[in-house]
This record gives structure tokens, C-alpha cells and sequence, in this order.
């Protein structure tokens, strides 16, 4: 079956009951049970599962090509869930570049469960082969990087992984499992930002794990989710389930517009540099085409001046939001440095675009007055 029909169908089945082709959203926090409590319909406590998030897990799924789907209340409540769950004294392997939060709960808080963090540059695979020589036991991937678009290749990785019997995580969020499939590759566990492309509207918060195999590693997470409550709301459930209905759909337009506009930037004489993998003079454009379907829609850039320069362009756009987050109808931009927190580590010359759905032209008249002033 082809990806845009898995999109449609997966974890869709008419409602049993009614025969409701959208699927109903179940409220419900607790599950009848027999005297002893035996199961009736599967389910017991919301906490636990529930069936509108069933329904998301089975399309998730089988969008990642995983064997078993964990849906979370938030991208950082997946991610928190997966890497608390390591064991005590593990050397965990983060990129050197890679989303804020992931980079304060492995600096912040994984040392308090006594999990090793060491950071790495994941594009380059003699320092990641040595870091598993070391005594590595995971690695975590986030390919294309927020905010540099950095690529990694996530078969060199996986391959130097399993000589050292270490696991591979990998943050699909940018990509989504339509431009790029990391269990396919070889990756263990898959995490998605589903408050981003997924949902699709910047109107819903979700996060989520897929599993390459529903083994010991899969169970250890759903218990921790079961136990400490990181789970998704039925509702919100339900919104991203709909979102990713029209995923495929809605990343065509997504690329081609990025495409148009990182083209555009990088012809512009105040514009010192762009990063978007698509571009051929992007330092991982041949794995980004050897391993993404597509390039994606996040891009980001630097502006010749400076910071100051920077924040100027950024505040004479007129359509485009300044806005944090991503993977929305709307194209956003952001200075991340000056959301960052108290040591921020982007440059701060370098501007973030989450490419929406307007049409292009507008989109690039937007950024060519900003940038003209
Ligand atoms: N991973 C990436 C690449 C992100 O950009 C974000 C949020 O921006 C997250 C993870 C965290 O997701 P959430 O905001 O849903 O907790």
C-alpha cells in the first residue's frame, strides 16, 4: 500500500457501533471491569490507554513501520519517558546540535538518574565509532537538526551501533516518517514532536515513541508512561490522529515551498550562509538524498550584520509570524538564541523558518522586503 493511503486508512476502521467514519472520541477515564477486574473491552484506566489513542498508535505505527507506537502528552514527555528509562550508569550520546529541551533533560536531568550524558558530533562517524568503543550504550539522533539542519547518516550509525551492541534513537520530528523512515534504516526507537507536522495546525500538543520491536525496551517505556502519567489526552488524541490524515499532502506543498525560498536566500547578497539539505552546497546533501524522500520545510539562516541585522529582518515581516514551534499552516520564524534560555548556544546571526502553506511568491515577497528594509 502506498504511504498516502496508509496516511488515510491506518488505525481508521468505522466506528464498530455506529459505523461513524471519524473515528469517536472516547472520554471515558475508567473502563468497566469484572468482580476481580477482568477486562471487558481491553482497557481499564485512562492513564493506562485508551481507545482514541489506540487508534493513534496503530496509525503511528504503521507510518514508522514499528512494531508498537507509545503516544505522550508531549514530544519532551516521549522523550523524558525513553531516556529516564535507561539503566543507571549508561553513557547516553546526544548531538552536538539538537533541540533546546532535549539538550536541558540530558545536561538538567538525566545525570539525576545517574544516566552519563556525552555530546558528539553525530555527522561525523569516526567520533561517534569511538564514542561506542568507549562504552556507549545509546545514541540520539535528531536528523535534520533544530536549529543548524545538520544530517546524519542514520545507516553509518546504526551500523557502527550494533558492532558495539549500543541502541539508536532517532527524533523524526523534522522529517516525518513520509520524507524519511528511521527503523527502515536500522534505528530501535523513533520520536516524534507530533505538536509539529503531525498535528499540523498549531492547535494540539502530542509526543510519541515507535518501537522497531515491541521487545523488553517497549514495555519498560509503557510502564513508565502507565506509572508517571505522561500520557496523551483522548482529545488531543483524536486532533492529531485527524492532522495526519493529510500529512503526505500537506509535506509535498511544505517542501516545495522550502525548496523555493532556501534557493531565494541563498542568491541574496545579505544572506552570509543557509542551511536547508536540499541545497547542493549543504555539507550532508548526499545523505540527506540518499535517506529523505524529501528535504523538509525547516531551513534556517544567517544574516550578514549580525544580530542586530538579524532581529531586524526578523521584525519588518509582515505575513510571517515571529513565533516559536513549528510544522504548522503558517509559515513562523525565530531568533532561537533569544529563546534559548540563560546559555543560549545558536548563533546569533542565524534566523529559523518552519515553511508553511501559503504560496510561495508571497512567502518570498515577505522576506525580500524584510531583508531590503
Ligand atoms: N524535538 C524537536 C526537534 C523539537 O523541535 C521539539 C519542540 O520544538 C521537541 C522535540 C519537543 O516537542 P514538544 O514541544 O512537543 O514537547
Amino acid at each position: 500500500m502506498h504511504f498516502e493511503t496508509l496516511a488515510v486508512h491506518a488505525g481508521g476502521e468505522p466506528d464498530a457501533a455506529t459505523g461513524a467514519i471519524a473515528p469517536p472520541i472516547h472520554m471515558a477515564t475508567t473502563f468497566r471491569h469484572g468482580p476481580a477486574g477482568e477486562r471487558v473491552a481491553g482497557f481499564e484506566y485512562v492513564r493506562e490507554g485508551n481507545p482514541t489513542q489506540e487508534r493513534l498508535e496503530i496509525a503511528l505505527a504503521a507510518l514508522e513501520q514499528g512494531a508498537a507506537a507509545l503516544a505522550f502528552g508531549s514530544g519532551m514527555a516521549a522523550i523524558a519517558a525513553l531516556l529516564e528509562s535507561l539503566p543507571a550508569g549508561a553513557t547516553l550520546l546526544i548531538p552536538s546540535d539538537c533541540y533546546t529541551g532535549l539538550r536541558v533533560l540530558a545536561t538538567e536531568f538525566l545525570p539525576r538518574c545517574s544516566i552519563l550524558v556525552q555530546r558528539v558530533d553525530t555527522t561525523d562517524l569516526e567520533a561517534v565509532e569511538a564514542a561506542f568503543a568507549a562504552g556507549a550504550a545509546a545514541i540520539w539522533l535528531e536528523t535534520p537538526s533544530n536549529p543548524l539542519l545538520q544530517v546524519t547518516d542514520i545507516a553509518a550509525v546504526v551500523d557502527s551501533a550494533r558492532r558495539h551492541d549500543a541502541r539508536v534513537f532517532c527524533d523524526n520530528t523534522f522529517a516525518t516518517p513520509v520524507l524519511q523512515q528511521p527503523l527502515a534504516l536500522g534505528a530501535d526507537v523513533v520520536m516524534h514532536s507530533t505538536t509539529k507536522y503531525f498535528g499540523g495546525h498549531s492547535d494540539v500538543m502530542g509526543g510519541a515513541l515507535v518501537f522497531a520491536r515491541r521487545d523488553a525496551g517497549f514495555e519498560q517505556v509503557a510502564h513508565r508512561r502507565h506509572v508517571t502519567g505522561g500520557v496523551l489526552a483522548p482529545f488531543n488524541a483524536w486532533l492529531t490522529l485527524r492532522g495526519l490524515r493529510s500529512l503526505p499532502a500537506r509535506m509535498h506543498w511544505h517542501c516545495a515551498n522550502a525548496r523555493s525560498i532556501a534557493e531565494f536566500l541563498e542568491r541574496h547578497p545579505r544572506i552570509a550562509s543557509v542551511n536547508y539539505p536540499g541545497l547542493v552546497s549543504h555539507a550532508g546533501h548526499a545523505v540527506a538524498q540518499r535517506q529523505m524522500r524529501d528535504f523538509g520545510a525547516m531551513l534556517s539562516f544567517r544574516v550578514a550584520g549580525g544580530r542586530a541585522a538579524a532581529l531586524a529582518v526578523a521584525g519588518r515581516l509582515k505575513l510571517i509570524h515571529n513565533a516559536t514551534s513549528l510544522g504548522g499552516c503558517e509559515t513562523l520564524i525565530e531568533h532561537r538564541a533569544s529563546v534559548e534560555g540563560p546559555n543560549p548556544v545558536s548563533p546569533q546571526d542565524l534566523l529559523r523558518l518552519s515553511v508553511g502553506l501559503e504560496h510561495r511568491d508571497d512567502l518570498i515577497a515577505d522576506i525580500s522586503q524584510a531583508l531590503d528594509g
